[in-house]
């Protein structure tokens, strides 16, 4: 299962689909275990990440590990990725053509990791892959959509400029963990629209 991750990681790292390709240093496929049962999709790398090829690696990776391990998660046991694999200049968001353009290496991870939740994190993953907006009235839901489950929280980056959403985010990976142990144990889930 690993050979075909490798697969999209070449494909990424030598993608010039779109004018990210430009200005990247280093395109940032996604990492973490190939058997995961849930992938975190963040929005893009930022100056660590393109630096060093790897996501969630700055500020806002250690604030995820931090939230990730309070809810009992380690990095290794999950697969993290981002809704456009290069960073925009000056962390700009992002724009749709862009995201359009990053769209299937993201659709080939999710194929073949097939979890069975998707963690979106933050505004620009909510609306690309679930038109959603709006992401602090929203998270903490659990959404099916096309027999797809998605569980919806703020973005790591966020609680850099307001700390109040540190405690948010890890109580909210702690019902995403205790989700996944419903989904283990095959007890049904309460479902929100
Ligand atoms: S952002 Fe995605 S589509 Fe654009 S060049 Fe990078 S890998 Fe290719």
């Amino acid at each position: 299962m690993s050979n075909k991750l490798d697969g999209i990681r070449k494909d990424v790292t030598t993608c010039t689909r779109c004018e990210l390709s430009k200005s990247r240093i280093n395109a940032v496929p996604g990492s973490g275990d190939a058997n995961s049962k849930v992938v975190f999709i963040g929005e893009a790398p930022g100056r660590n990440e393109d630096l060093q090829g790897s996501p969630f690696v700055g500020t806002a990776g250690k604030i995820l590990s931090e939230a990730l391990s309070y809810a009992g998660f380690t990095r290794d046991d999950i697969y993290i990725t981002n809704v456009v694999k290069c960073r925009p200049p000056n962390n700009r968001r992002p724009n749709k053509q862009e995201t359009n353009s990053c769209k299937s290496h993201l659709q080939s991870e999710l194929e073949i990791i097939c979890p069975k939740v998707i963690c979106i994190l933050g505004n620009t993953a909510f609306g690309s892959l679930l038109d959603g907006n709006a992401i602090t009235k929203n998270r903490g839901k659990i959404i099916k959509r096309d027999d797809q489950l998605y569980f919806v929280t703020v973005h790591p980056a966020a609680i850099i400029y307001n700390p109040d959403l540190r405690q948010v985010l890890k109580d909210d990976l702690k019902a995403l963990s205790n989700i996944l142990d419903k989904i283990k144990k095959g007890i049904s889930i309460e479902l929100d629209k």
